[in-house]
């Protein structure tokens, strides 16, 4: 094909060239008479010249012919020559003509030359991008791989540790094995189900693990594979991906670290996102347009979704999330488990002290511990890996790691279980809060190093005083706990404090539960749409301002002294669940209740 362009070009240079001799023949031979110069001077010598125009080079003009006739006249053309020479030549008799050197193929040179030049490096630019990716015309076309079944590879059994997330899941492969089933009742299918937690905890294994459980093509890019360098091009790379996916579906489409695409629109500095915005704005789009019948489910992860962009988490779009958390005890046990299988290990290997060993790593870090442990062995030169080098492992994996200041010390760790259990303990005590369903001390995310996981059982409108005044003591529970068994407070609490902080300034300012009085002490409005704008000082006298400060500052205080109280009642509880959630690291709900019941011989209040 490019052979074939060239020769076209020549083509063309050929066939411009010959009209050009064509038409200067023609005009030469039927019309003007091109004479040397030397006889033009006879003629003007002779007075037979009657008329001519003259112009740099040229003299054209009209001249009596030689024979004498007398009306005839024959145009002429001539080449001028320096006068000086043409006067010495003249003198000496000599024919003579001017000659202008063709420029014709210099000029056509130096004007094909570069375009030469530039076709080629075009040429070459585009040899380079086909090597890197497919047709190049298809610059928009997004480089997502296609993975089928056999190519994922990736089964429930090779994910480990977060069996919760993968119940969750099993809905989706369930739909995606036999989309008509589903589609037959009328039901609905989520659009998209968003996979959080923190790095390495499994995130994209288990969506590969889903298509490869339920056996369809799997689109894999990763968000930051869509921000492109051209304003546009993620756009066309979205729209691309998602008319690949709908034409194999069923099938799942996975984004990958879904935050680098995903960010809060109109965040930073004013413009400088376009094309990120250009980009999540077509995703948006594309996930409203698809008809979820068709059977393609986006599947998306990340580790960071307090800075996705409200509109994708809509219901209709992201609305399913489910958390993939740090693995406890028994979910590190069992992310061992797979990784051994494909290691050669002493068969006495005692694979729960090793999860003993391995507080708050995630399942990457465990493969890491079980491969380290391989090399080791093999540079020792054993044939398999025994305990020492598994303990090697370890603490190479813990040093990585405290430099990354992600492990934590037993210290911490003891108040962490004391803050949590402090938390659930005295929401459990409390009429009105929400129940209590899992505390752990498993570090999650970034902020928080442990949690207590309180589920609402109905949606709630309407609270009452009480009920709020509850909802403080429990989330300054876990401070109150700290103070109780270690005499000491630690920063752990800071996000406790600025949640209980809001809810007991909303109960002086706008629902008038306090001695301030029954007055809407508005703050100033903020503007709905634009959440970053701050808030400007409210619509009241300094002197109410410090009024309800003061009662704020009451409202905190009485409910921490209820806290402390209920603990120090239940200190025994409290010791107890201590050393049962040290032991399992994560303690459901239930457990509590049945230890506070048997430990206090009073039953939980409802
Ligand atoms: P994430 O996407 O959450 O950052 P990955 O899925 O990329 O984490 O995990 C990286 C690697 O760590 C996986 O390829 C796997 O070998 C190992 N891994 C992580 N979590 C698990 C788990 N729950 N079970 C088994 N292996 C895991
Ligand atoms: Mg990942
Ligand atoms: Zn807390």
């Amino acid at each position: 094909m490019e052979k074939h362009q060239k020769f076209s070009i020549w083509y063309v240079l050929l066939g411009i060239w010959v009209v050009l001799i064509i038409q200067n023949m023609i005009f030469s031979s039927f019309q003007v008479k091109i004479i040397p110069y030397s006889e033009f001077l006879n003629a003007l010598n002779d007075g037979r010249v009657t008329e001519v125009a003259i112009t740099a080079n040229h003299i054209q003009g009209r001249m009596k012919t030689s024979s004498g006739s007398v009306d005839q006249a024959q145009a002429f053309r001539t080449i001028r020559v320096d006068p000086e020479i043409s006067e010495q030549l003249a003198r000496h008799n000599v024919v003579f003509k001017g000659e202008i050197e063709s420029t014709f193929l210099r000029d056509l040179l130096s004007w094909i030359l570069p375009v030469f030049l530039f076709v080629g490096i075009w040429f070459f630019m585009i040899k380079r991008m086909q090597g890197q990716q497919p047709g190049f015309m298809s610059l928009g076309k997004n480089k997502a791989k296609i993975y089928m079944e056999d190519q994922v590879g990736v089964r429930f059994e090779d994910v480990a540790g977060v069996e919760e997330s993968k119940q969750e899941l099993v809905e989706i492969i369930e739909f995606l094995k036999e989309p008509g089933r589903f589609t037959s009742v009328g039901g609905k299918m989520p659009r998209g189900v968003l996979l959080v937690g923190p790095p390495g905890t499994g995130k994209t294994l288990l969506a590969k693990a889903v298509a490869g459980e339920s056996g369809v093509p799997f689109f894999i890019m990763s968000g930051s594979e869509f921000v492109e360098m051209f304003v546009g091009l993620g756009a066309a790379r979205v729209r691309d991906l998602f008319t690949q996916a709908k034409a194999k579906a069923p099938c799942i489409i996975f984004i990958d670290e879904l935050d680098a695409l995903g960010k809060a629109r109109g965040m930073g500095t004013m413009g400088g996102h376009d094309e990120r915005e250009q980009t999540l704005n077509q995703l948006l789009v594309e996930m409203d347009g698809f008809d979820p019948q068709v059977g393609v489910i986006l599947i998306a992860a990340t580790n960071r979704p307090e800075i996705l962009d409200p509109a994708l988490l809509r219901p209709g779009r992201f609305d399913r999330q489910v958390l993939v958390d740090r693995p406890d005890k028994k979910g590190r046990e069992a992310i061992l488990r797979v990784h051994l299988k494909k290691v050669k290990y002493d068969e006495g290997l005692d694979v729960e002290k090793l999860a003993n060993m391995t507080p708050g790593m995630v399942g990457a870090d465990l493969a890491n511990i079980v491969n380290e442990a391989a090399l080791l062995a093999v540079r020792r030169g054993k044939n398999q890996a025994g305990m020492p080098e598994f303990q090697e492992a370890v603490e190479r994996v813990i040093a990585g790691l405290e430099k990354k200041n992600r492990v934590i010390n037993p210290h911490e760790k003891k108040i962490v279980a004391y803050h949590e259990l402090g938390h659930a303990i005295v929401a459990m005590s409390l009429p009105g809060t929400d129940p209590v369903q899992k505390i752990t001390v498993i570090p999650r995310g970034i902020a928080a190093l442990g949690y207590t996981m309180q589920v609402p059982t109905e949606d709630r409108f309407l609270m009452s005083k009480t009920e709020l005044e509850n909802k403080i003591a429990t989330l300054l529970g876990g401070r109150a706990a700290e103070e109780v068994v270690i005499g000491d407070i630690s920063t752990g609490a800071h996000n406790d404090l600025s949640r209980a902080s809001d809810i007991a300034r909303s109960m002086v300012r706008e629902y008038g539960m306090s001695k301030v009085g029954q007055v809407y002490y508005a703050p100033n409005r903020r503007a709905q749409f634009l959440p970053m704008l701050p808030e400007g000082p409210g619509e009241y006298s300094q002197a109410t301002a410090e009024a309800i400060d003061k009662e704020v500052n009451d409202i905190i205080g009485s409910q921490y002294r209820k806290a402390l109280g209920i603990l120090k009642q239940k200190r025994d509880v409290l010791e107890k669940s201590f050393a049962l959630l040290l032991e399992k690291e994560t303690i459901e709900g239930e457990e509590l209740k049945d230890l506070m019941a048997n430990v206090a011989g009073a039953p939980a209040a409802a």
